[in-house]
Formats: C-alpha cells, structure tokens, sequence
C-alpha cells in the first residue's frame, strides 16, 4: 500500500510517499518553497533510482506545485495514480471533529469554522486540499488532526475560566496540537524505556513548538489552547501572554484590532524578543553570542518557559521519569536543552553536559546518576500520519 503523506504550509508544500507494506519505505520525497512568490523553488528525491530534482519553479499556487509532485512522482516512482492508496495531511484543527477522518465537505467546512483560531495553518490547508481533490478526484484525502493525540485530557486541564455556557456554545476549550509529533517521541521513549506506565514531558520545539504531560501514554496537558498562540514562545508567534494586553493595546496605544493580530501572530516570540533581528533561533544564538543583549534575553526566555512547563507538568503528573526533546531546536540546540535543564536537579534532572554537545537523533543525555532520563529524537511526524491513514483505509 502507497500513502502519500503531504504537510502544506501557507507557502510551502512537503511529501514523502511511504511503501507500507515493504517496512514503510519512504520511496520518494520532496516539496516546493516559496509558493506564491514570483520564483518558487521545487526539489525532488526518488529513493529508487537515488535521482534528484532541484530547480527553479513557478508556482502561482499550491495548485502548480501539487502538478509538479506528480509529474515526479509519475517520473520513476509509481506507474500510475491509482498506485497511491490515499493522501494524508497532518491537519490542525476542525471545531467539533478530530481524530483520524476522510477529508470530506463536511470536514472541511469544520476546519473553515476554526479558521480564526488557526489562521496561519487552516486556510492553507482548505485551499490545497480542495486541489488535491480536483486534481485526484479518485483517491482518498484523509487528515489525522493534530488536536487528537490530546483527546483524553481531564476538565481541569482543558477548561478555561470563561462562562461556562460560552465555552459550550463555542466549542471553547484547550485542545493542544503537534498530535503526531508528541504521539511519536512518548512512543519512541516509552519503546526505548520497555515501559508504558511513564510519565514523561515531551518538547517539541520547532519553529513552533509545545510541551506536553504523557502520563501512561495519554496526553493530560499541554501548552497550546484552543489556538497556537499560547504556551512557550515561538519563532514569530506569542507564546502565553496576559490579554488584557490586546485591550491595552487597542484602547489606550492607538492600534486596531487586525494589526494587533497581525502583530501577535507574525511579529512576536523570538522575533519580537530579539528586536526583529530573526524568527530563527540560529540567527539570535548567533547574535547573542556577539553581545546582542536582546537576542541573549530572547534565548534566556525562550528556555526559561520550557523550564517552567517541565517544572508544572512533573508537579500535574507527580512526578517524571524521562524529558524527551524534538523538533528542530529541540533536536539541535544543545545550549536550548542546557538553559531549560539548568537547575533542575532538585527535580532528579541530571544533564550530561557532553553527551548534550555532541547529541544525534536517538541519544540519551541525562548523566548516569540522573533520576530522570533525557533523551533526543528525531521526531517522525509523517509517519504517524501514514500509520493512522492506512488504519482508517484498512477499516473501510
Ligand atoms: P517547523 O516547526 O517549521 O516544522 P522544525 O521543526 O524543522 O520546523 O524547526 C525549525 C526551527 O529549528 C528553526 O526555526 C530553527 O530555529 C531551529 N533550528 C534548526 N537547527 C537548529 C540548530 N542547529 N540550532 C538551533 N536551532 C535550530
């Protein structure tokens, strides 16, 4: 069975096709940059044959990328669409649907309903789904919500202090997101440990990222809400803040609502920290490490909320057997893992300082005598997808 496991992002589309059934090889992958812009940029690698395509494009729309793909994909990899058994998206959030579902009308208009609450990521989504449909009008879509892996958190956990009627009215509640990846790294560590009965806070910190409480392989907190804006700070998004600051902001300073938004959505996180210098956690390091004081309190805050969340999830689960970072600063910055472990050896966290420089995917690098286990992942997020896609096809 072929599943083509396919990420969009407002400008940028990612795919790997995976061969389930031959240990869930990934025959071919690729994606295309810069969607939208007047040059786009499209790359290609067919495992196969070891060919590899990396040129300039134009891609007015998801639409030219997508043709692309399967031109690639017709180009070596498989004989025929019909090859593929479905697409699965890693889709983020549909008001009153998750869990792993075909990408029907009705879905689609549960994700557009949430559009305010995932603006960077629904609309996107909707469009190139939509184009997907035109373009393989016989294969199946599906979507694994990334809101599912958190499902089963308790009350106290999901609600939030508003009227109660407004939170039932408006489906209003924490839901959390990066499902598939924090699905991955608990499994990953709870593989790794031969144990289920762990309590572990997984990290992944990406361009954006969150923190969750895995307690016996069941997420019973996490940093994100309703939306993507909470939690610790992103690359350009805000991370929690106290709202009364929007009110502040529009009543008293003089801006409108939309450029608020605007501003918390794309100009804030590291970005907004390190005075505009980067939204990339490489470029402030860099920075901090030349003197920039900003960017050194960019850094500094970033891993101060990792520190915190690590501190109230070992307090919500009582206690932690393992911390497990991943994503692309959580897999590649050691001196992110260092400043948000610092200090947490009244918690039984012991970092092994050199196994943390020299860290790979799969490394342990707590100290032998460290109570707590902490571990480095390459997080699998597409492969978690394909999995839950191929359980739904092989149901039907
Ligand atoms: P996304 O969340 O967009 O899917 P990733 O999980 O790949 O992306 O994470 C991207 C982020 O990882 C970048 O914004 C960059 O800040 C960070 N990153 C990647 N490599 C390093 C590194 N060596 N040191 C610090 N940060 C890194």
């Amino acid at each position: 069975m072929n599943i083509l496991i396919c990420n969009v992002g407002s400008t940028s589309l990612k795919y790997q096709l995976f061969d389930m059934d031959a240990g869930e090889k990934v025959l071919c992958a690729g994606g295309a940059e810069r969607v939208g812009a007047e040059k786009s940029l499209f790359y290609h690698r067919n495992n196969l044959t070891g060919d590899a395509v990396n040129q300039e494009a134009i891609f007015p729309s998801h639409r030219e990328a997508i043709c692309a793909m399967l031109e690639q994909l017709l180009c070596g990899c498989i004989e025929s669409l019909s090859e593929i058994s479905c697409v699965g998206f890693k889709v983020v959030h549909a008001k009153g649907v998750t869990g792993v579902q075909y990408l029907t009308e009705e879905v689609l208009r549960a994700m557009a309903d949430f559009n305010s609450v995932a603006p960077a990521h629904n609309p996107p989504y909707i469009a190139a789904i939509r184009q997907f449909k035109n373009l393989m009008p016989d294969t199946p879509m599906i979507g694994s919500f990334e809101t599912a892996f958190h499902a089963n958190m308790p009350p106290e956990a999901y609600l939030y202090s508003i009227p109660l009627e407004l939170s039932k009215e408006h489906a209003i509640r924490r839901y959390g997101f990066h499902g598939a990846s924090l699905e991955y790294l608990s499994t990953w560590t709870a593989e790794k440990m031969e144990r289920k009965d762990l309590k572990l806070v997984c990290c992944h910190l990406g361009g954006s990222g969150s923190l969750c409480a895995v307690k016996n392989g069941i997420s019973i907190d996490t940093t994100m809400g309703m939306g993507l804006q909470c939690g610790v700070l992103q690359n350009n998004r805000i991370g929690d803040m106290d709202p009364y600051i929007i009110f502040h902001l529009v009543e008293e300073c003089g801006m409108s609502l939309s450029e608020v938004k605007t501003m918390l959505q794309t100009k804030s996180g590291l970005y907004g920290l390190s005075g505009g210098v980067s939204n990339d956690l490489r470029d402030i390091q860099e920075a901090a490490d030349a003197g920039n004081e900003d960017c050194r309190n960019a850094v500094k805050a970033y891993a101060y909320g990792i520190k915190k969340y690590i501190g109230a999830y070992t307090a919500a689960m009582g206690g932690v057997d393992a911390i497990v970072f991943g994503g692309g600063i959580g897999r590649n910055s050691s001196s992110v893992r260092q400043a948000a472990l610092e200090g947490l050896e009244c918690l039984g966290v012991k970092l092994d300082n050199q196994k943390n420089v020299s860290a790979t995917g799969g490394s342990e690098i707590s100290s032998a005598d460290s109570a707590v286990r902490i571990y480095v992942v390459d997080t699998n997020e597409e492969i978690i997808v394909a999995r839950k896609a191929q359980a739904l096809l092989n149901q039907s």
